[in-house]
């Protein structure tokens, strides 16, 4: 069964990150109860109008650009036509032949993914069934949902294996999260994604019959899907079998894809013009003002922080939010980036993570950082120090060096040096080792005078006693 090529094309659905949704002034606030932000326009109503949100557009457009995509000067809106309990209109306002953006790209560690097209549509309602519940026993209808904003992002089928899927929605995401176009949160509905799984037996033979996966919660759970489907269609095709064009669903708990229904050809949706809308005209300044609010991007900043010296793991980590990114280039401005980005890491996600914290807001001065880090990095105290102070920083804002003055810090030399000496007498073959010249064994000494100190001696002002302790022996012989 290993003879089988895989062909994998998505299709990802982003919401724009607006205030009002695509056609009407209704909120798009997450979470609001149900039919509260709808009007006579989302729900359909006979007689009324649509109108175009402008920033959705905008937004689009952005989106164009960052994907390597052609902006379209004009574009259309197109009628969908189908009935669903979830669309009162009975018809889904999207674009189809004229999309705004087309022929772009997205960039892998590896090779390019194509994007065919990214054009704007409405989304639907949500239904939420109670079967054999009380006090409801069936399913009701919320229409929050219905008219906000949609990016359909549709990829050439370039992609061609499980792990390259997971690793383009994360290069998607990552692009349209630092360009504000969309927060790309799964679990808020603002991103899904929609699978599309062929396989065939050498490049030579068309493309095989595909099958259209949808229902993934998680990034996840998409790469799990896939990895199914692929397995599924090989061996159905090795038994002698025929895959259909249908649409399956993803079943999280059990780990497998379920028949749903067979696939509508498109004509079955009868696209038409949308003949209440105008066209989208989109001019080189509304082109050039959205360039300009583009940041630098993930790629461009990954460079910048090898080149400071991090690790790839420390690279990746900070280079995922846009905000982070930001913090940690304040933070290391003046300061060993080596240090701070180990700080931010270990230390920041640490407590933001226990507070459920975003990075918008750590009140902690990224300069404090910056500050504690080179207090760590020229060795004037422990990492067990900062795992003291850290919290009371992040907490209450305040810079380290006040922190240390509250801290009994163990720096009197005089003090130190009797406490190096009691060292030297528990540990006296390494002090042997060091005397001969084996740097390595003095870490044993200072190690068990910051133990003595639980932490709170500097391992630098150790270390230095030690040395001067070595210094008057060479000259006693
Ligand atoms: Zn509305």
């Amino acid at each position: 069964m290993s003879d089988f090529i895989p062909t994998i094309g998505l299709e990802v659905h982003v919401q724009l990150k607006t205030k009002s949704k695509m056609f009407c002034s209704c909120s798009t606030d997450f979470g609001a109860a149900p039919n509260t932000n709808i009007c006579p326009v989302c729900t359909g109503q006979p007689g009324v109008l649509p109108a175009k949100n402008k920033r959705a557009i905008e937004l689009a457009v952005r989106a164009g650009l960052v994907l390597n995509c052609r902006i379209e000067k004009y574009s259309v809106f197109a009628r969908k036509n189908y009935f669903y309990p979830d669309l009162p209109k009975a018809y889904q306002i999207s674009q189809y032949e004229l999309p705004i953006t087309r022929d772009g790209f997205v960039k892998l560690s590896g090779k390019k993914i194509g994007i065919i097209r990214a054009h704007l549509e409405e989304d639907a309602g949500k239904l939420l069934h109670y079967i054999g519940s009380v006090p409801v026993d069936g399913s009701l209808v919320d229409l929050n949902r219905c008219g906000v904003p949609l990016l359909e992002i549709v990829s050439y089928p370039d992609i061609d294996s499980p792990e390259t899927a997971f690793e383009y929605l994360k290069t998607l995401r990552r692009l349209l999260r630092y360009a504000e176009i969309s927060d790309c949160d799964m679990e808020k509905g603002s991103l899904r994604c929609d699978c599309n799984v062929s396989v065939r037996r050498s490049v030579d033979e068309p493309l095989g019959v595909k099958t259209e996966i949808k229902n993934m919660n998680s990034f996840r759970e998409v790469r799990e899907a896939i990895a199914y489907e692929i397995e599924r269609q090989k061996k159905v095709l090795s038994d002698g079998g025929k895959i259909y064009q249908e649409t399956r669903l993803w079943n999280g708990r059990k780990g497998v894809t379920v028949e749903m229904r067979r696939k509508e050809e498109a004509a079955d949706y009868r696209y038409f013009p949308e003949p209440d809308l105008t066209p989208i005209f989109i001019d080189e300044k509304i082109i050039e003002e959205q360039r300009k609010l583009i940041p630098k991007l993930p790629a461009e900043r990954k460079e910048k922080l090898f080149e400071m010296g991090l690790s790839e793991y420390q690279v990746d980590v900070l280079v995922e939010e846009r905000k982070l990114c930001d913090y940690f280039i304040a933070a290391s401005e003046n300061s060993n980036p080596k240090e701070v980005a180990n700080l931010i890491i270990t230390n920041l996600l640490g407590e933001m993570n226990k507070k459920r914290l975003d990075i918008e807001e750590v009140k902690l001065n990224p300069l404090f950082v910056g500050e504690l880090a080179d207090l760590k990095a020229s060795g004037k105290i422990s990492a067990q120090v900062v795992k003291r102070i850290f919290p009371q920083m992040f907490e209450k804002n305040i810079p380290p060096s006040q922190l240390l003055k509250n801290l009994n810090i163990v720096s009197d030399e005089g003090k130190l040096e009797k406490l190096v000496w009691e060292g030297i007498s528990e540990n006296s073959s390494a002090w042997e080792d060091y005397k001969m010249g084996k740097e390595k064994a003095s870490g044993r000494i200072i190690g068990w005078v910051m133990k003595k100190t639980r932490g709170s001696s500097d391992p630098a002002t150790v270390k230095k006693i030690l040395e001067r302790l070595k210094d008057e022996k060479d000259f006693d012989n």
